[in-house]
């Protein structure tokens, strides 16, 4: 799976690229069919460390930093979105343990998202409240030392079978932003109840779905982030969400250029190969062109995110682009096949859902062109 920037020497990626092109590229129809996350695939991802790359070596992690994860994603999302979607969100949740949690509330469960033994997801959406985070009702109520937690999720990465749960919930009610706090919630105890996955038209090895939290009880240490903060601290780890999102939408183009630059050279009409028929060719070339400065856009972004600057306007703007980009390019790419494109072993069916879900998560892209307009306004 040839993809330009991840054609490396580096040992790790070397291991990805492998990954993505001998078990998830091959696999994801199967999933997709089946409508499941794709568990053995992520078994052998945590095999790999992918799980661990941003835990710190504290933790058994690899202690990397976030340039890794962005090229990471990049390459699996070429075989498959909602794949690399289930793992990052894991990985994330361990990172996030490992960073941010008290000691005892970590080790009970980093080692368990590390080895891919457990999957984690991150709770902020609810049916009634999606883009206006600050209207979530999930709520949580003083408990003795601890807190009571009541409410609903919905259109959670992972929620089909994570256990491993990142919650922000509101405190006091009608409080917006600055009553909300963040708790750790383990799907094992009581008061937890899972909802069947979400059938959608596709994508569903993200495991999209919700669940329920009736009475369910979180200690005192299981508060990662008090009101105040949770807000905030969601705001700031979705620069991050944003940048490897949009890297997630380059891989997908990358990966569909990639197999129709092959088929041009092969597929025959009017006596050549379709590769000599300037109409056709210029198509791909204008792919090229636009994946080249969607990459630029991403490598930005992600340099900020590494150096701790500020990268909200960068983030928002490679977001809104490559997402952009892949919902418009995948259609013509896949009109280059002629037919072919259709057959389900290739993957611009699945690669188009994919990028349509990028248009929702972590910010819409009407909620991006916000966060631009508001950080280019003159002063
Ligand atoms: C596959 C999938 C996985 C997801 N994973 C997660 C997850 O792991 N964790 C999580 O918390 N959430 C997750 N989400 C939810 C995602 O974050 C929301 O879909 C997103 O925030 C948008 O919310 P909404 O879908 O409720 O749309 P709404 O907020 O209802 O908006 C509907 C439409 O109106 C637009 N709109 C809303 N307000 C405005 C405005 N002020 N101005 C202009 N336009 C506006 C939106 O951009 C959108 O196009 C996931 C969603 C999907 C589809």
């Amino acid at each position: 799976m040839h993809t330009s920037i991840t054609a490396s020497d580096d040992p790790l990626l070397v291991q990805v690229e492998r990954l993505a092109r001998e078990v998830v590229a091959p696999a994801a129809p199967r999933w997709e069919h089946e409508r499941r996350i794709g568990r053995e695939g992520l078994l052998e991802a945590a095999a790999l460390g992918l799980t661990a790359l941003q835990v710190p070596t504290a933790w058994g992690g690899l202690g990397l930093g976030f340039g890794v994860k962005v090229r990471v994603a990049e390459i699996l999302a070429a075989a498959d979105f909602g794949f690399t979607m289930s793992w990052i969100n894991t990985h994330n949740v361990a990172a996030k343990l490992a960073r941010d949690a008290p000691a005892e509330v970590a080790r009970a469960y980093v080692a368990d998202l590390v080895a891919g033994r457990r999957l984690g997801c991150t709770a902020l959406s609810e049916a009634g409240a999606g883009s206006d985070f600050g209207a979530i009702r999930t709520l949580a109520t003083r408990d003795g030392d601890g807190w009571r937690l009541d409410g609903a999720k919905a259109w959670i990465t992972n929620a089909a079978e994570a256990d491993v749960i990142v919650l922000y919930a509101q405190t006091e009610a009608g409080a917006g932003g600055r009553g909300i706090a963040c708790f750790l919630v383990d799907g094992r105890r009581p008061g937890f109840v899972r909802e069947p996955a979400f059938a959608l038209s596709g994508q569903h090895t993200i495991g999209t779905g919700g669940f329920r939290l009736e009475g369910y009880k979180a200690n005192a240490a299981e508060m990662l982030h008090p009101p105040g903060q949770a807000f905030k601290a969601a705001l700031v780890s979705i620069n991050g969400a944003r940048t490897y999102i949009a890297a997630m939408c380059n891989g997908m183009v990358g990966e569909a250029l990639r197999i129709a630059q092959a088929y041009g050279e092969s597929r025959r009409s009017f006596g050549k190969p379709l590769a000599e028929h300037q109409g056709w060719r210029w198509r791909l070339a204008e792919a090229s062109a636009e994946l080249a400065g969607s990459r630029l856009l991403v490598a930005h972004a992600a340099a900020l995110v590494e150096s701790g600057a500020d990268a909200q306007l960068a983030a928002a703007q490679a977001k809104l682009m490559c997402t952009r980009m892949a919902e418009r390019q995948l259609p013509l790419l896949a009109q280059a096949m002629g037919a072919e494109g259709l057959r389900e072993h290739h993957p611009f069916g699945r690669h188009l859902a994919g990028a349509r879900v990028a248009s929702f998560v972590d910010g819409s892209s009407e909620m991006l062109l916000e966060r631009i307009a508001a950080l280019t306004r003159p002063r």
